[in-house]
């Protein structure tokens, strides 16, 4: 009966990144006759979602976004030949308005809205206390003020962004604050997409959960959430559940997928010595129906934006409630994490003689994994930190994706005092992979992308470079040359497909 009489109009998603961006749109295809405006406070975002080229680079989302926000799309051969497209497609051919917005229009926006998204960063805090550990509540805080002074009473407020357990208090409370007496709804709607796989992880998720208060508003506004989603996902699906464990739940899956990977990292470290083989490992325990293949690829560890802030807002969580051993146990995660990057960037530095004096080390990949741009905590940022100290002459940069300006930045958040891009430092960046690997005594691919993938049958290339497999897996491969004096002895064109 509540699912009923609940319905939304108009939908605001505060914050134009990599998860208001997407999900705001895949709502928006699916329920064309919801308006939904994106809002951000940066402009250049905002824009860039609004024209050609849109601000984060997705498979599949130029398609819905131009379904939803231009209401047409196009070349239909392309669309056919994939699966979420097709959805795209399928609501073309009804002919439909746009019903995605985009705006820096923030105030009035939300004064407009029955339904408003949280999707803003909620990063580690820098200094302060809980620095390192805590969540900056920051941008969530700004954001929610705009909410409690200008939205509608009886606004349903969705907390999409990660946040700490309680966080639907502390919402509750800056909304008394500013508006005493005025009732609002909240939500808890943890967002479990990846990137690199976005458009497909919100076309098709494993579960929907919708965190709600246990009353009758409470209810009835995760009914009104829960129907939007009902456009796409089944029922079966979409999980209600109590606001708090709502919250918790998204920490905990993250947590739980970093743990697996440090784990099987950690495996790894016995592999190196005792001469076992990792991938074969995974593949054997993967084979465990109690432990499925999925998350145990050894490699650099874990990296982007989301893995280590959350758990360390669940160690500090833990802490906070007077529980230290549960605050170390998932430390460990964190830990073994670090020694990962540490090892591996300490045997690039003992295959090339302890030294790297003189010399120029290729990378081929910094974005944290294949299919995005985003630069965010790049396993690579750390492995290219530890190669600085040893004053290599020069270290060239390729990834397909990443802008030079994101590297840049999150390269000069390392070391904003010493010079360290070119001209006068040593790290470049460079736009193509060959001459990156030009002149290089190493290449190492710290990306899974496929174009990277090393030609197994190239015989040419295996009779001089010699593959060190880290760790038995790809992405962290360093190839390194037979002979200690040479170069890369071959055109790198050929180390590529
Ligand atoms: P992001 O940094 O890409 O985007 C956040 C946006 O919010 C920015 O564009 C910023 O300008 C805007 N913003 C901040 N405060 C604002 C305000 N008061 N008004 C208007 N705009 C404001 O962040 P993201 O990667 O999209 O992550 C958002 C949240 O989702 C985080 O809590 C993150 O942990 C969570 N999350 C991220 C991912 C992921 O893969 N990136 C996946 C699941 C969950």
């Amino acid at each position: 009966d509540t699912a009923r009489s609940v319905s939304v109009q108009r939908l605001c998603c505060i914050g134009a990144g990599y998860v208001g961006g997407p999900t705001a749109a895949v709502i928006a295809l699916h329920n064309p006759h919801v308006r939904v405006t994106v809002v951000d406070r940066d402009e250049k975002r905002i824009n860039a979602w609004k024209g050609k080229h849109l601000p984060i680079h997705e498979p599949g989302l130029n398609d819905v976004v131009r379904a939803a926000r231009d209401g047409l799309c196009g070349r239909k051969a392309e669309h056919e030949r994939r699966d979420y497209a097709n959805h795209a497609q399928a609501r073309e051919e009804s002919v439909r308005q746009p019903n995605l917005f985009f705006s820096t229009a923030c105030t009035q926006t939300i004064a407009e809205s029955d339904m408003i998204f949280i999707s803003v960063n909620t990063p580690t805090k820098v200094r302060g206390v809980g620095a390192g550990r805590a969540t900056d509540m920051t941008a969530l805080e700004g954001a929610v003020r705009d909410v409690a002074m200008h939205a509608r009473p009886g606004t349903i407020l969705v907390e999409k962004s990660t946040v700490p357990c309680k966080t639907g208090q502390l919402i509750k409370d800056i909304l008394e604050a500013y508006r005493p007496g005025v009732s609002f709804s909240i939500l808890s709607n943890p967002e479990f997409l990846s990137e690199g796989t976005a458009v497909r992880d919100l076309m098709r998720p494993d579960r929907v959960i919708l965190g709600c208060e246990s009353t009758i508003s409470g209810h009835r506004a995760a009914a009104a959430l829960a129907n939007l989603y009902a456009a796409w996902v089944p029922r079966s699906k979409i999980a209600p559940i109590n606001i708090w464990s709502s919250e918790l739940c998204k920490l905990t899956a993250n947590a739980m997928l970093a743990q697996r990977i440090s784990s099987i990292n950690s495996i790894s470290a016995i592999c190196e010595r005792t001469g076992a083989d990792v991938s074969e490992i995974a593949k054997s325990i993967g084979m465990d129906a109690r432990i499925g293949p999925q998350f145990l690829k050894a490699g650099l560890g874990f990296g982007g934006s989301c893995f280590r802030k959350d758990i360390a807002s669940l160690t500090y969580l833990a802490e906070s409630l007077g529980l230290p051993e549960v605050a170390a146990y998932w430390q460990q995660v964190i830990t073994m994490n670090n020694f990962q990057r540490d090892r591996f960037a300490r045997s690039v530095i003992s295959s090339l003689h302890n030294t790297l004096r003189g010399k120029k080390i290729a990378i081929l990949g910094y974005a944290f994994k294949k299919d995005t741009g985003d630069a965010r905590e790049s396993p690579a940022l750390d492995v290219i930190r530890i190669l600085l100290e040893e004053n290599p002459n020069s270290i060239a940069i390729f990834d397909p994706l990443c802008s030079e300006a994101d590297i840049v930045r999150e390269l000069r958040a390392v070391d904003s005092e010493t010079e360290i891009m070119q001209p006068r430092g040593p790290v470049e960046i460079v736009s193509d992979p060959y001459t990156a690997c030009a002149d290089s005594n190493a290449v190492l691919v710290l990306t899974d992308w496929d174009m990277f993938k090393l030609r197994k049958s190239n015989r040419a290339v295996q009779s001089k470079v010699e593959e060190h497999q880290f760790d038995g897996a790809a992405p962290t491969t360093i190839l390194q040359l037979r002979h200690k004096a040479d170069k890369i002895p071959v055109p790198a064109a050929t180390l590529l497909t």
